[in-house]
């Protein structure tokens, strides 16, 4: 079959047209494209480009909370040794504070020793007596109710006037019947007594001196107690209920017998106590001992409790 040239030309001209419109399009299209994939590279390299700082920003984050941590460590470690200086520190404290203590206790102790008269708890004897100048510290005079009618006023240590009138009102209310004929008395008082027993009694008096004690009773701590029936009669005074009340009672108020019966020291006085502290009277009663049986250093650690 044949085409005119016409027709051919016309047809070449249409695919030409084609053609040149398709390519056309086709540049058209492709322009386009590479456009968006542009588009997208400068998209993905912003992208990128955040994602790098975000990196660098996390990265340098990660050190800052690896450099805080580290610190925080650090720290915890100082606050632990802290804390254990504080607990060696605050040991350290405590044990001062025991050592002040016992240091106190010790120089209270030493204090109230210094302070309390030894010759309290002193046993005397003809060789060994005290001093004409020594006086109580204070004295305080006893309520005239104890005293047996007819005797002069007497006095008695000041810290151990309660123990006495405790040791009367325990009596009385037992119904006992017991005076005081004599409590504390001057050296003077002393010589003048044994002067008047040396005129009685003869030369007896330094082997009976009717109070052995003389002493015991310028300390101020030592009564001579009777009844209202034996009165001055002193020897009989062993034979009445008040003696045996003593014996059972006295020494829950600190009062012992000096020369109690069957000593192998002085003669027998059961009118003669004397205060020498609770603790050592209640020892004294437990065990049975005479006091001036007793260890003179024995009996000098009962001192301190002296007054309780
Ligand atoms: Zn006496």
């Amino acid at each position: 079959m044949k085409f005119s040239n016409e027709v051919t030309l016309y047809l070449a001209g249409i695919i030409a047209l084609f053609g040149i419109a398709t390519s056309t399009y086709l540049a058209i299209e492709i322009k386009d494209q590479r456009q968006q994939i542009t588009g997208l590279l400068q998209e993905r390299n912003i992208f990128l480009q955040q994602a790098n700082q975000k990196n660098a920003e996390l990265s340098v984050a990660s050190t800052t909370i690896g450099e805080l941590r580290g610190e925080l460590t650090d720290i915890k470690e100082d606050l632990e040794e802290l804390a254990d200086d504080y607990k060696d520190e605050k040991g350290r404290n405590e044990e001062f504070e025991d050592q002040i203590r016992d240091l106190a206790g010790t120089l209270g102790d030493l204090d109230k020793l210094a302070k309390t008269d030894e010759e309290l708890l002193a046993k005397y004897s003809k060789v060994y007596f005290l001093n004409e100048n020594y006086n109580p510290t204070r004295l305080k005079q006893i309520d005239s109710e104890y005293i047996l009618p007819g005797k002069k006023d007497q006095y008695f240590h000041a810290e151990v006037i309660d123990h006495l009138e405790d040791l009367l009102d325990a009596a009385a209310k037992d119904n006992m019947d017991l005076k005081i004929v004599s409590a504390y008395r001057s050296f003077d008082e002393q010589v003048d007594l044994k002067g008047q027993f040396t005129q009685v009694y003869g030369t007896g008096a330094n082997a009976f001196s009717a109070d052995q004690g003389y002493s015991e009773h310028q300390l101020g701590t030592t009564v001579d107690l009777t009844t209202s029936a034996v009165g001055g009669a002193y020897n009989s005074f062993k034979d009445t209920q008040e003696y045996q009340w003593l014996l059972t009672n006295a020494y829950q108020y600190g009062f012992i017998l000096s020369y109690p019966e069957g000593n192998s020291f002085y003669i027998f006085e059961p009118w003669h106590w004397r205060f020498v502290g609770v603790d050592l009277a209640e020892d004294m009663h437990r065990s049975g001992e005479d006091f001036y049986a007793l260890d003179q250093r024995e009996i000098n650690e009962y001192l301190i409790n002296f007054f309780e």
